[in-house]
């Protein structure tokens, strides 16, 4: 499974998060350390998928 970036709002740190592209499609990113959902992309990650798409 891809590995994906976050920064966790709460921790207020980067957390990397493993899960399927389904699950990552649903946003059901939560973060590993605390659980919370509060939690933004970090640039980058998305570069990977987004060259598949076009
Ligand atoms: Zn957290």
């Amino acid at each position: 499974m891809p590995l994906y970036e976050f920064y966790c709002d709460k921790c207020q740190k980067e957390v990397s998060v493993t899960m399927s592209i389904s699950e990552r499609e649903k946003g059901q990113a939560a973060c590993p350390r605390c659980g919370s959902r509060a939690m933004r992309p970090l640039m980058g990650t998305f570069f990977t998928q987004t060259s598949k798409k076009s």
